[in-house]
């Protein structure tokens, strides 16, 4: 298939759609049950390393929630590629976190906000634990970033996400405008103005300007680049800003045909 010699350095394993917090913005909220498979997610690590791929950033849903995830991080790691787990930080299993350490893996703690005010957004009490597996993964000198989803409700804390940032021994924080997906697409209250989108931007390369040398501080917005995403029922899409722009590459038995 002409388009897989296009594959990104970095594709995204929705490992599950469960979740075990409920952020109102949720891009990937649960549709149902169905998970790739170990067998699956060794397969696609040999069929994207072979590619070319160098990571395969693992999100959901919330990967954790699998509890053969150390395993998952290992076979990704066996395959040659950097597996990055992107997570809520509630509850990091100890295992994972070894997992991640033997093989050059790095964890990604979605925060949105610097304090307890995150619970809000997450609607659970979480931050003292989020804090705690922050600690965890740093003292282990595991790879730790940060990404925060900006809402037009939370842009003007954007400075305040970077100064936790550098407290935590973040190594970058990620600012991600949403966009209108999933959960985020009923409600009027994540629809950015385009000069409110703008203004973002330009925070955004004014704070790694400001911090450059301390922290990279980066803006992902699909709007603007493709997200490769393996769904959890096995098919390849181009993710997009809404659902209806989004671009099917091919199903399950392309990419997985002998398992
Ligand atoms: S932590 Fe992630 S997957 Fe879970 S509800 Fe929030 S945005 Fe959705």
């Amino acid at each position: 298939m002409e388009i897989l010699r296009a594959l990104p350095s970095s594709v995204c394993l929705r490992v599950t759609r469960r979740c075990n917090v409920a952020c109102s913005f949720c891009q990937a909220p649960p549709p149902g049950r169905t998970e790739l498979s170990l067998p699956d997610i060794i397969a696609l690590s040999r069929f994207f390393a072979a590619r070319g791929v160098r990571s395969l950033k693992l999100s959901g849903g919330e990967p954790t929630v699998r509890s053969d995830l150390a395993e998952i991080i290992d076979a990704i790691g066996q395959a040659g590629l950097k597996p990055v787990v992107i997570t809520n930080g509630f509850d990091v299993p100890d295992e994972a976190v070894t997992a991640a350490q033997l093989c050059g893996g790095e964890f990604k703690f979605s925060i949105h906000r610097p304090s307890a005010e995150n619970d809000q957004i997450l609607h659970r009490t979480s931050f003292t634990q989020i804090m705690a597996n922050i600690d965890k993964v740093i003292k282990r000198k595991v790879g730790m970033s940060i990404n925060t989803v900006v809402t037009p409700s939370n842009a003007d804390g954007m400075r305040e996400m970077v100064d936790f940032a550098c407290e935590v021994g973040a190594a970058k924080i990620s600012f991600i405008p949403v966009v209108s997906r999933g959960r985020a697409r009923r409600s009027g209250a994540f629809n950015f103005l385009p000069d409110e989108l703008e203004a973002v931007y330009k925070g955004v390369a004014e704070l790694s300007e400001l911090f450059a040398g301390i922290i990279k501080v980066h803006c992902i917005d699909i709007r603007n680049r493709d997200y490769w995403v393996v769904e959890n029922d096995g098919s390849l899409w181009i993710e997009r800003a809404t659902e209806g722009e989004d671009l099917k590459i091919c199903d399950r038995e392309h990419l997985l045909p002998n398992v």
